[in-house]
């Protein structure tokens, strides 16, 4: 494996494999690396000649500075990781390389509605923070596919929209969710939950799977009311959000005739870490 840490550098080699004909597939992640995100290298390395990995904990996403502080960075461990699953290039940029003038002149992005509702909502400028990012590391990698995370619904929506505003030629392929063998959504956050908020944390995707086995029994207000009740019974938790949406654009449903494709996304603080999931429902 290849480690860059220049953006020059990076670039320059891809340029020359893919004069060669050598396609290049992407994988942008902010490290504490497992099994979701290797995943995601394995499917790029099934499809691409080329996988490039980032590691970058991006600082204008983080809308809570402790979040950011405590963020896991075990990039020896990563690296390891990485090299068993045999990704071809890791890029591990400082700061200074991804924001040279600084991280106070971000591009502003028009969004739309979809920053503004659920975690956007609860996230103030998240995603501005994560299309600015995503922006500059496609520009550097220009790859031919990129791989992201159902685990992050709202996000492969949001960074496809600002490829499409910014004609990015690239596809980006959503890849599913993998989990704890308990069900747990895997993600680098886990690791900060203690033994007992990390069992309760269980109830989440049972809570989720719940609502995706039945649905048709219930009306969208019924069945909210019983996933809420389902996720209150989690010790020391805060719902930020559980929602029935439209998978196409993300707004509540009220009825189970609002929207043809739909999922139901589920945020919620258990003790000092935040988790995120979803599951599609049809
Ligand atoms: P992160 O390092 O959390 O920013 O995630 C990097 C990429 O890995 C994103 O596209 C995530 O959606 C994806 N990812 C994170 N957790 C999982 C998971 N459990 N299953 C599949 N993909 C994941």
């Amino acid at each position: 494996m290849l480690l860059f840490k220049k953006t020059d550098a990076l670039s320059a080699f891809l340029k020359k494999n893919k004069q060669s004909g050598k396609t290049v597939g992407f994988v942008p992640t902010m490290g504490a690396l497992h099994a979701g995100h290797v995943s995601l290298i394995e499917k790029s390395k099934a499809e691409n000649d080329v996988t490039v990995c980032s590691i970058f904990v991006n600082p204008v996403q983080f809308n809570d500075p402790e979040d950011l502080k405590r963020y896991p960075r075990p990039i020896e461990r990563d690296i390891e990781l990485l090299l068993s699953a045999s990704c071809d290039v890791l890029f591990f940029p400082p700061v200074e390389e991804i924001y040279p003038n600084g991280t106070e002149n971000l591009i502003h992005f028009d969004l739309g509605e979809i920053e503004k509702i659920l975690d956007g909502k609860f996230r103030p400028n998240h995603f501005q923070g994560v299309a600015n990012v995503m922006k500059l590391l496609l520009n550097t990698v220009q790859p031919d596919r990129l791989y992201m995370g159902q685990k992050d619904f709202q996000q492969v929506m949001v960074v496809r929209k600002m490829m499409k505003q910014e004609n990015t030629n690239c596809r980006l392929i959503p890849c599913e969710i993998i989990r704890e063998p308990d069900g747990l959504a895997m993600s680098s956050r886990n690791v900060r939950l203690n033994e007992s908020e990390r069992k309760n944390s269980s109830v989440i995707s049972q809570t989720l799977f719940f609502i995706q086995n039945n649905f048709d029994k219930f009306s969208v207000t019924a069945i909210k009311t019983e996933a809420e009740k389902m996720l209150s019974k989690i010790p020391d938790s805060k719902l930020d959000y559980l929602e029935i949406a439209n998978a196409e654009n993300l707004s509540a449903v009220t009825d189970w005739k609002d929207a043809k494709h739909i999922v139901a996304l589920v945020a919620i603080k258990v003790g000092k870490v935040r988790l995120i999931d979803n599951v599609v429902i049809r």
